[in-house]
């Protein structure tokens, strides 16, 4: 059984030590349960997890940057007293131009939202012509004058569709929303639904600082997990790395008993653990999508289709769901030299390759080298090899080598000072970092936010948290936080709750729907 502290008011077993289970775990000791998290892994964070190679160096699993817009994520550096941990830029957006060497900015002024955001629109005229920006506003009246409830029911169309279908001009798709899909889910935008890229937007446009970027000041594991785990522990609840969870142990009335926790050997000590049966009050799933569908397949309870409690229950249970998840490719590039001293923020790429990069040697304080760069970009797994549709090039089986070249080719084109032939001021790549993982963000295809699961399930004793079950911000930090906090709240109104269980009561309270604009 999960220890339980005097005084608890019940133990909690948590899978997954991502910020999904971490935050569910922190949430769940402000309400008086002692939590215990499982981690798979011998490092904390999952996709947010860094590590550091033989010169100390950190290496990552993806650029993580942090909005204004993301309100449960601020609230928890509040309260786990490192706001300071987070470094604000400039309230920009910097997007590479096609043009070697030249970057267009939307500057946000100090004006309440959307204000900011329609001067630093209108002041840009690199990118987008003013009659196409007037054409662009029109297409974005109905979200304008009916609210998120439409942006909603945009889901079953992707971005792309969406523009094509209220007559932006393509320069909109072209110069703000390839970068947007790419930066916002790594995809194309006639790969990703509209209703995420029109919620982003919303909130960035809604909220004055809501675009605003924010660096972490080091490595997440250490600035952001610790602490959080630090948190937990001191309130009687534990985290325990190494510990697979391979079973979800089910009852024959339908509770789960356990989760079967497989032995490995302790890289620390080199003992082998033993598999064991670990017991609690409830249980929290807050593993990635696709590895909950591994551990229900691995136990008796396909009796799982009302799971998905968003939508119609389906036969199929959690196949139904349908929910992929995408890879993704974090390269690191660590230079001899400098490239550019002033570049302390997030780029857009635009290129065919890469979806956003930073250096982080300006961005971030624990990276910061006065002498030497390290680009830090995320790429995607797929690339266009022409123009045609359908034509992709996948990288995720190519070499590190092959990775890391394709990307100095694209960096010519950004940085034609520094890199290629007739680089005036050449610079040199000491080392580098290819971070692949083949299964990685939860993808946020046209037509799935109806799949996604509530944290509630039909299981009076399970629940499930993590970036893909439903909340209103997509598969992102602010999204893992806020199922961690949902589920949490959920848990503790069911452990109140004296009453029979009846998943209608218990669905997720309906967000409140911000009107697109205010
Ligand atoms: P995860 O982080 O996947 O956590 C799940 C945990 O479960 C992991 O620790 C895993 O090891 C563990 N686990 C798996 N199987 C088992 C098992 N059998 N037993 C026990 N434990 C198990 N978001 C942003 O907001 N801003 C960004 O800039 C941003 N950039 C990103 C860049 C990249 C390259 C990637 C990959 C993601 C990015 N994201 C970004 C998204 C963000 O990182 C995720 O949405 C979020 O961290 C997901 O948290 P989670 O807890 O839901 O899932």
């Amino acid at each position: 059984m999960a220890t339980r502290k005097e005084g608890s008011r019940g133990s909690v077993i948590i899978a997954g030590a991502g910020l999904a289970g971490l935050t569910a775990a922190k949430e769940l000791c402000d309400r008086g349960y002692t939590p215990t998290v499982l981690e798979e892994r011998n490092v904390l964070g999952g996709k947010v997890a860094a590590w550091q190679d033989d010169e100390g160096d950190w290496y990552e699993t993806g650029l993580h940057i942090f909005f204004g817009a993301y309100p449960n994520m601020l609230q928890l550096f509040q309260e786990l007293g490192i706001r300071e941990r987070l470094q604000w830029k400039k309230h920009a957006m910097i997007f590479a131009m096609p043009q070697a060497g030249r970057f267009s900015r939307f500057d946000f002024p100090n004006l309440p939202g959307p204000f900011n955001g329609l001067v630093a629109i209108l002041s840009n005229s690199e990118m987008i012509s003013l009659p196409d920006k007037l054409k662009f506003g029109i297409a974005l009246i109905p979200a304008i004058l009916k609210g998120q409830d439409y942006v909603e029911e945009m889901d079953n169309l992707s971005i792309s569709e969406w523009l094509k279908r209220r007559g932006a001009p393509p320069s909109i798709e072209q110069e703000i929303f390839i970068a947007m899909a790419k930066a916002l889910a790594f995809v194309d935008p006639d790969k990703v639904s509209a209703t995420v890229v029109l919620t982003a937007l919303n909130r960035f446009l809604q909220e004055g600082d809501g675009s605003k970027i924010a660096f972490l000041d080091g490595a997440p594991p250490e600035r952001l997990c610790k602490p959080l785990v630090e948190y937990i522990e001191a309130r009687g609840g534990r985290v325990l790395l190494n510990r697979p969870v391979e079973r979800i142990e089910v009852e024959e009335n339908g509770l789960v008993r356990g989760l079967r926790v497989r032995g490995i050997r302790d890289p620390k000590t080199g003992e082998m653990q033993q598999t064991v049966t670990m017991k609690a009050d409830k249980y929290i799933s807050c593993v990635p999508v696709h590895i909950f569908k591994k551990l229900v397949q691995a136990c008796d309870f396909v009796a799982l289709p009302p799971l998905t409690a968003r939508s119609a229950p389906d036969p199929q249970g959690v196949e139904g769901w349908n929910l992929k998840t995408m890879p993704v490719i974090n390269l690191h590039l660590w230079f001899d030299k400098k490239i550019d001293d002033k570049m302390d923020q997030l780029l857009f790429s635009r290129s065919k390759l890469l979806s956003v990069y930073a250096d982080m040697s300006n961005s971030c304080r624990e990276y910061h080298d006065p002498d030497r760069s390290m680009l830090e970009l995320t790429r995607r797994r797929y690339s266009p090899l022409t123009c045609l549709a359908g034509e992709y090039e996948d990288w995720i089986g190519r070499s590190d080598e092959d990775i890391v070249s394709a990307t100095m080719k694209e960096l010519e084109i950004f940085f034609p000072e520094y890199f290629g032939e007739g680089a005036a001021n050449p610079i040199r790549l000491r080392k580098y970092k290819v971070v692949k993982t083949p299964l990685s963000v939860y993808w946020s295809r046209p037509g799935m936010q109806k799949n996604r699961p509530s944290q509630v399930t039909p299981i009076s004793n399970f629940f499930l948290g993590g970036d893909y079950t439903f909340q209103r911000y997509l598969a992102s930090m602010e999204g893992a936080v806020l199922s961690g906090k949902l589920v949490a709240e959920h848990l503790s109104v069911r452990f109140l709750s004296s009453s029979p269980y009846s998943p209608s009561s218990l669905l997720p309270p309906p967000s409140p729907s911000p009107p697109f604009l205010p």
